[in-house]
Formats: structure tokens, sequence, C-alpha cells
């Protein structure tokens, strides 16, 4: 299990947690990456799709207020999606619910950058088991 660098050590133990309580719910936990998905890591790279991350997070969580919130992340086509689903990082009201971070004003740089680092976090130990079963 790798995390971003550039986090410190009481950040990377919250996400290690945070991953922890998430895979105990059933919802949460139902969400897993399909084999086109690693397919399109495969082909675009990790970085790649990090970038998308950004892109997603900047475009459908960051503002506000956000008119479609809670319906902003697809259930399907990109690994990104899935991620924000099992990490309940897709929308305001789970970032709230989940996260603690409120959901009456724009995202802080620190918040971004922490939730860029729990979906790509999730997305390694994804891609970890999928390459196993392939
Ligand atoms: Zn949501």
């Amino acid at each position: 299990m790798r995390i971003d660098m550039e986090l410190n050590q009481t950040q990377k133990l919250y996400i290690r947690k945070k991953l922890d309580s998430l895979s105990k719910s059933k919802f949460r936990s139902s969400f897993h990456l399909r084999k086109y998905m690693i397919n399109m890591i495969d082909e675009k790279g990790i970085n790649t799709i990090e970038k998308h991350c950004e892109d997603f997070i900047n475009k459908n969580l960051s503002g506000y207020p956000i008119p479609n919130d809670g319906k902003q992340t697809p259930m399907k086509n990109h690994p990104v999606f899935i991620a924000q689903h099992a990490t309940a990082t897709c929308c305001r009201n789970c970032l709230k619910k989940w996260h603690h971070i409120p959901n009456n004003r724009c995202l802080t740089e620190k918040e971004k950058k922490f939730i860029k680092a729990l979906i790509m976090e999730w997305i390694r130990i994804e891609y970890q088991k999928g390459e196993k079963i392939c």
C-alpha cells in the first residue's frame, strides 16, 4: 500500500483509518473497479488518472453552491467515479457526513488534497486486487 508522500504522518494514518471504516459499510464496500477500468488505468497511466481526479474534484465538488449536488458523480465510466462512491467523496453531503467537511462553502486546498489522496489510495488498493484476479 502506497500513500502520497506529500502527506504527513497524521494524514496518512487518517486515510488508512477512513478506508478501514469505509470497508465496513455495506454500501461503500460494494463498489469495485471493473475490468475495463483497470484497463483504462493501464492505458492512460496512474498519473493521468490522478490528473482526471483533480479535474473532477475541481469541477464537481470544490465550488459552492453546487446545483446538482448528489447527482454529479456517475456510477460508471471512470475509475475515479467508482472510487468516489466507495470513499464517500461523491458529493458534498457525503463529504459532510463521512469526512466532516462543511457543505456550505467552497473546499479548501487542504481538503481537496485530502480527497484526492483518499481516492487515489483506494484506486491503488483496488488496482492491486484486480491484477491478482486477472
Ligand atoms: Zn454522495
